[in-house]
């Protein structure tokens, strides 16, 4: 087990308890083991960067109390610092419209379509009339992993086995819903492995025919640095409304969250934590913060 963080100030800090106040010299080697901390929990090394040298704006000058050891005093500013720049408090999925429409988007393995179903049942729990729409053309396989999940969850699902073209089954999806009473439609989209134009012209192009309540982008928080990057392009192209964060049941340390959300600067709104559809959870950014420095 590698030493976390806050023991690594404490130490760091040891000598300076009761010394008056946290200074240039005696912060400058402790920002340096903030940094390596947020790099090794996966943060992107310039947002590591700046969000260290804030950090050591706001330790500057810090009264050290003699009852708070210095480390103690340098981790509780570390922690707030991470949880406003995750954006402090917890940020809810929008569901204005009539129905609601929540687009999904991502790369294929992200956890997508599990996400759907989880959202759905999420929704549903609240009592509100949810359906998804498969608009998975490409693989036949995704269609019957939604009707598997939408199945267990006890939601309708909408789907057209002939229709290749997913703006159409998207439309006619809400319209389905308008004729039904439904009131939340899931629209689950096709992903590539990787990023590739074919995809983002197709999601872009759903995007601007149905005008979504809430885009979310859905990535595998085990990518590491890739999932900034594939969270600037997704972004870039269909500017999202918010991050859902997968597979943090893992043993990721969470940095992701805090370099998507420096990086494309939209909310994280779910965390998926396992395959159940129970695995879901509202972003927090102070727990995540708790998570990151370990
Ligand atoms: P999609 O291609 O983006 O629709 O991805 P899927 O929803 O099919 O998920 C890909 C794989 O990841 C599946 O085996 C899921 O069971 C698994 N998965 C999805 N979300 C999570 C999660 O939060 N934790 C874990 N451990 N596995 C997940």
């Amino acid at each position: 087990m590698f030493d976390n963080l806050s023991n690594k100030l404490d130490r760091a800090f040891k000598t300076l308890k009761g010394q008056g106040s946290i200074t240039e010299i005696n912060v400058a080697q402790t920002i340096k083991e903030v940094r390596r901390a947020l790099v090794d929990a996966d943060v992107n090394y310039k947002v590591a960067k700046t969000v260290t040298d804030k950090i050591k704006d706001e330790a500057m000058g810090r009264d050290v109390l003699i009852a708070v050891s210095p480390g103690q005093l340098m981790v509780k500013i570390v922690h707030e610092e991470l949880t406003q720049l995750m954006g402090g408090e917890k940020q809810d999925i929008v569901l204005k419209g009539d129905p609601a429409v929540i687009l999904i988007a991502g790369l294929q393995g992200s956890g997508k379509t599990t996400f759907t179903g989880k959202l759905a049942n999420f929704l549903k729990k609240q009592n509100r009339n949810v359906l998804i729409a498969a608009c998975d053309v490409y693989r036949p396989a995704a269609i019957d992993q939604v009707k598997v999940l939408a199945e267990q969850v006890g939601v309708e699902v909408y789907s057209e086995t002939d229709n290749k073209n997913p703006v159409q089954i998207a439309q006619n999806a809400i319209e389905f819903a308008k004729r039904n009473n439904k009131k939340v439609v899931i629209i689950d989209t096709a992903g590539r492995l990787a990023v590739d134009e074919a995809m983002m012209r197709e999601i872009a192009e759903i995007k601007n025919a149905i005008k979504p309540t809430e885009t979310l982008f859905v990535v595998d928080s085990m990518t590491g640095q890739d999932a900034v990057n594939t969270a600037k392009t997704f972004n870039e192209r269909i500017n999202f409304d918010g991050v859902v964060l997968t597979k943090l049941d893992g043993d990721s340390r969470g940095g992701a969250a805090l370099s998507i959300r420096a990086v494309v600067e939209k909310p994280i709104k779910f965390i998926s934590t396992g395959e159940k559809m129970e695995a879901l959870d509202l972003f927090y950014p102070d727990r995540m913060a708790q998570r990151i420095l370990g």
